[in-house]
Order: structure tokens, then sequence, then C-alpha cells
């Protein structure tokens, strides 16, 4: 799944990339997909699509939003899409749920998996959307203090009971910060996913908001995590410390077996020793 650090590494390169790239044709996609979610018709796609220009791309979260010039915005990285550039059509997937065919004959396919969305917005509905959080400083924006993130704890009530994991990746949240990043933060942090929220001291929350600042830097820096893919079909260069086939493998700051468990709705990693 897209999250922040996936999101930043593709803008960056559809910004080298992509930009100023005109559109001979484009339409949302092949193949039905279940789980795909679009705002507009087939044919709407392909009107809008025709003889525009790719500008910039931003992120929110883990959204990219990309400029289709003149007037509309492409949304992508909700979900679990592969956002890959072809430089010719021998690469090109079978099926695919939104697709660009550029004028210099180079592609950009986007196929879901899990779930994804390809919306196509006009610029002036963006703010607004559901998906869009213009509210919320980007954990790696300046904007994101210590301060910001221990105001999130201090506006909790004494008897909330959400855990940690609740905190961080749905309310209050981190923008950009899901399931995924998630494990890495905690373990840096050394602080257990099902601990309650409320119970943080100040000295685990200002831990917390280092971690999470760290994680998401080595993510950037490195491309994103080695669970998902750039814009050129490469896995990210973040070797992520929790995942997987990691468990019963030794904490590599502790040697206790890593464990995995179910909860909220996904699976958590963590060091039963050191993240307390
Ligand atoms: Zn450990």
């Amino acid at each position: 799944m897209i999250e922040l650090p996936e999101a930043t590494t593709i803008a960056r390169q559809i910004n080298a990339e992509l930009q100023g790239k005109r559109i001979a044709e484009g339409n949302r996609g092949s193949s039905p997909h279940k789980f795909a979610f679009y705002n507009l018709l087939p044919e709407e796609y392909a009107a809008i699509l025709k003889g525009k220009t790719i500008g910039e791309a931003t992120v929110n979260g883990s959204c990219i939003l990309v400029s289709i010039e003149p007037g509309h915005t492409l949304i992508l990285g909700t979900g679990g899409e592969r956002i890959v550039y072809h430089r010719s059509a021998a690469s090109l997937p079978k099926k695919h749920q939104f697709f660009l065919h550029f004028t210099d004959a180079t592609y950009l396919t986007v196929t879901v998996q899990g779930w994804g969305a390809a919306l196509l917005l006009r610029q002036s509905e963006v703010a607004g959307h559901r998906f869009v959080n213009l509210e919320k400083p980007s954990p790696l924006s300046d904007d994101f203090t210590t301060d910001y993130f221990l105001g999130l704890f201090a506006a909790l009530e004494k008897d909330d009971s959400s855990s940690v994991k609740f905190f961080m990746i749905s309310k209050p949240g981190v923008l950009g910060v899901g399931n995924g990043c998630l494990q890495d933060i905690l373990w840096r942090a050394k602080v257990h996913p099902r601990r309650r929220a409320v119970d943080l001291t100040k000295a685990e929350q200002r831990r917390l908001y280092a971690a999470l600042r760290e994680s998401l830097q080595k993510m950037v820096e490195g491309g994103g995590r080695d669970s998902d893919y750039d814009l050129y079909d490469h896995p990210g260069g973040y070797r992520r410390v929790l995942h997987s086939k990691v468990v019963g493998q030794p904490c590599s700051r502790c040697s206790a077996p890593i464990e995995k468990a179910s909860y909220l709705g996904g699976a958590v990693y963590f060091c039963p020793k050191c993240q307390t």
C-alpha cells in the first residue's frame, strides 16, 4: 500500500520524468476491478484527458496529486495502486485500471492491487475532497513540531481507550502514515502497538515523535519501502526492520523473537521485550 514515503518518491519521479508530456489518449482502464474507484464515466475520462499536459505532482499524505493541465487533477495513491511508467509499449501490462498514452509514445499505467483509486477532479474540487486533507501538517514538514505532536496527546480525554496504533493511523492520525510505516516507527520508539496512547509518558511521546520523523526520513531517502514499488517498477530501497519474514527471528536490538498479531484490521509486528 502506498503511504507517504512511496507517494513522495513517485511524485518526485513524475516531476522528473512526466512533467510536460502531452496526453495523446487516456482512459480509466481496460479491465474492471471491484475495488478500483473512479469519479467519472469512462468516456468522461477519455474526453478530459485527450490533449492535456502533465503538470506538477504534489503529495498530500499518501495521495499523489498530479496536475492535468489545464484545469484538472489526477489523484492516485489512496491504496494499493501500482503506478508505472513505460518507455515503450513492450512493457505494458495486459490489464490495468488507468492508462495514459503520451504523444512521444511513452505510457503510464495504474494497476490496482487490493483496492485503490484514480480520480480525475476539477482543480477547484481538490481542496474539499475526502481523500485530501489540507488541515493537517505533513509529518516531515516544519509545521509538524514536537509541540504539535505532544498537543495531539494532550487533547486526549483521560479515559480514552484508543491504542497507539489507532492514535497514529486513524484518530487523530498522522498524515500519510498507515499500518505499513507504523511498524518500524513503533519499533524505533520502543512502544508497543497495543499500548493505550493516553498512558504514554512525555518522554515516550518525544521518543515517538523522533522515531516517526527519523523513520519517514529514512523511508523517503531510500525511495520508499522494500515492500512497495516506484514509478520504474523497482522496489524501494528502505529495508524494513519488522515484517512477516522476521517473525520468530531475534530483534536486532535485544534478541527477543519478533512476534506478529492481528490487530485493528491489519497485522502488527513487534518485539515483545523492548517495545513496552
Ligand atoms: Zn527487542
